[in-house]
């Protein structure tokens, strides 16, 4: 931590703010130029609260060196992680699709959708048999029965699932028939979810909260991480903005911010973040521009009569069209996007 004192500080409030360093375990490192004074503090405690500092006489700034996170930082492991499910890596070369409805909403639905977005070159089918939604009036989702259709439609074409949980006590029959775990944005905080995923071992997407900051979100992360699963895939949704025209401001520069600060993969979801169909192919093409790992994107096969986010749904040929020019960008920065089936 560096505390720079005020121009004008005395001796004695100088002297304060090192006595209350050394109390708290810091070794302090004292510059004195003609007009201020400068503090370096040493020592690693990610949970001390800098306000204590920030409020004593004298001080000007202070800023914290180094991060509050461990396991999830750039600094603890400099090497990407790159997260197995099966033969798919997540955060290596490849780019990993994970495409599929909103919500499950009938074996027809999920059948239709497994069978095009394998055939277009998604490795993971997506879709929520309990979905988190806005209103209590609002479909809720099919649940465990859901669930077991879309394993079903996942296994038939060799596809694998990641599906919300949102609250601990579905977690045992959820486990069984999913292959990664989604927690959503609006549970991104919700510390007793986060510390069970931590014990579980099957990797977790963890949606970036709707007013999270990068940081908050990466705690989020740790709270998992600390708990001994080191398969968190961080994904950024977008976050809420005073802008209108979308659902929500998808925000890529936390691509090149996490990948900075962290050794995590990191996906993006331009459905959520922008909410409107015709954003998501371009928002797509600039995330895997800007070094996202993989996409994760609703298309339904009658987004018209979805039963949940419909209008950001992409029909089944925008889908493949989205596939095609993805794989183009992935090219150009040296990536490929996940294998084409051929049968
Ligand atoms: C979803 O993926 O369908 C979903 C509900 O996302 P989020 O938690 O980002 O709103
Ligand atoms: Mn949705």
């Amino acid at each position: 931590m560096v505390v720079i004192m005020k121009v004008g500080a005395t001796e004695s409030q100088i002297e304060a703010v090192i006595d209350q360093l050394n109390d708290s375990g810091f070794d302090v490192h004292r510059s004195s130029g003609s007009q201020q004074t400068v503090l370096g503090a040493i020592g690693v405690q990610p949970d001390y609260d800098v306000r204590h500092i920030r409020l004593l006489e004298g001080v000007g700034d202070v800023h914290r060196v180094t991060e509050p996170f461990k396991f999830a930082s750039r600094t603890w492991k400099k090497e990407n992680s790159i997260i197995r499910v099966g033969e798919v890596e997540i955060g290596g070369d490849s780019v990993t699709v994970m495409a599929g409805p909103c919500a499950v909403e009938s074996e027809d639905q999920i059948e239709k959708t497994a069978a095009h977005v394998a055939a277009c070159g998604a490795t993971i089918l997506r879709g929520g048999a309990f979905k988190p939604r806005s209103s209590p009036y609002s479909f809720q989702g099919m649940g465990l029965p859901g669930l077991e259709l879309m394993r079903a439609a996942a296994d038939r074409h060799g596809l694998h699932v990641v599906t919300e949980v949102m609250d601990v006590a579905q977690l045992d029959s959820v486990l069984p028939l999913t292959d990664i775990v989604q927690v959503g944005a609006r549970n991104m905080q919700n510390y007793s979810l986060l510390k069970s995923l931590g014990k579980i071992n099957k990797p977790v997407l963890l949606k970036r909260g709707l007013m999270a900051t990068i940081q908050e979100w990466l705690m989020s992360a740790e709270y998992m991480m600390a708990e001994g699963n080191q398969d968190i895939i961080l994904c950024e949704r977008g976050i809420r903005t005073f802008e209108t025209y979308t659902r929500n401001t998808l925000d890529l520069s936390a691509v090149p911010v996490v990948r900075e600060k962290s050794h995590l993969p990191i996906v993006v979801d331009p459905s959520h973040g922008t909410g409107i169909r015709n954003k998501v192919i371009p928002m797509a093409r600039a995330a895997i521009a800007a070094g996202a790992d993989g996409l994760l994107i609703e298309t339904h096969p009658d987004p018209e009569h979805a039963k949940s986010d419909g209008p950001q749904s992409l029909y089944f040929d925008q889908f493949e069209e989205l596939m095609r020019q993805i794989s183009l960008i992935a090219v150009a920065i040296g990536r490929s996007v996940g294998q084409v089936q051929t049968t």
